[in-house]
């Protein structure tokens, strides 16, 4: 069944995590944008150049999947190409979060995957976060190279811009985010200290399954398998 979600309560969610993402400085100033899928035809998005703060329900914006403004007064984050993109490409996707986090931002200034460094990362990601393409901000050219750096992971790098996270719930994205940003984190640490040992490829693909078919689900008292 496809998510159908309240306006309002989208609205809320997309505020409430715009905060969050401020508090733990993973955005600065009206950067970064947010979604949530409101049904298969719409979603609810931030709006442009509009700091987090002073944010209400109202100023969050209503879009159908190729962009056009279904409700709401001001103009849909100019990132409304990657959004709609994404979650044409991802069916399973309800909700992105697109940050412009310190660490994983040094990365893809480098060009440089996030690797296997973690655990957490590889259970969420299966892997390495890919470097998508460079293209300027807004573009149709961003939205295409980020859906072919994410393949069918949760999060990609925008070369020298962010990242870009997609979930089955705006939680579920800005834990990815914060994931992600965390291990970039490691990897920058590892990098001037003669650099991490990489998880090898078996032991990913274990630990992405297990997280998917039961880790996951603990959240919502399911999936109490052990690894072993
Ligand atoms: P918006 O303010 O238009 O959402 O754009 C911010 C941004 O991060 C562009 O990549
Ligand atoms: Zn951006």
């Amino acid at each position: 069944m496809q998510n159908s979600m309240n306006i309002e309560t989208a609205c809320q969610k997309i505020i409430a995590t715009g905060h969050k993402m401020v508090e733990q400085k993973m955005i600065a100033g009206s950067w970064g944008n947010l979604s949530i899928k409101i049904d298969t035809e719409s979603c609810a998005i931030t709006p442009s150049g509009r700091a987090y703060d002073s944010l209400t329900a109202q100023d969050i914006v209503i879009i159908d999947m190729t962009g056009k403004k279904l409700a709401g007064d001001l103009i849909p984050s100019s990132e409304t190409p990657l959004h709609t993109a994404i979650y044409k490409a991802i069916p399973e996707a309800q909700a992105i979060v697109h940050t412009h986090s310190i660490y994983a931002s040094a990365c893809a200034a480098m060009h440089k995957p996030i690797p296997a460094v973690v655990e957490d990362l590889v259970q969420i990601i299966g892997g390495q976060v890919e470097v998508a393409e460079y293209a300027l901000p807004g573009t149709q050219a961003l939205a295409d190279n980020a859906v072919k750096a994410l393949q069918n992971k949760k999060a990609a790098l925008l070369a020298n811009h962010g990242v870009v996270c997609w979930g089955t719930t705006l939680e579920a994205a800005l834990m990815t985010a914060e994931i992600v940003e965390k291990a970039a984190h490691i990897y920058c640490i590892c990098e001037t200290m003669g650099g991490a040992v990489l998880l090898p490829d078996d032991d990913i693909a274990v630990m992405h399954d297990f997280y998917q078919q039961h880790y996951s689900k603990r959240q919502i008292g399911k999936g109490d398998e052990t690894l072993e």
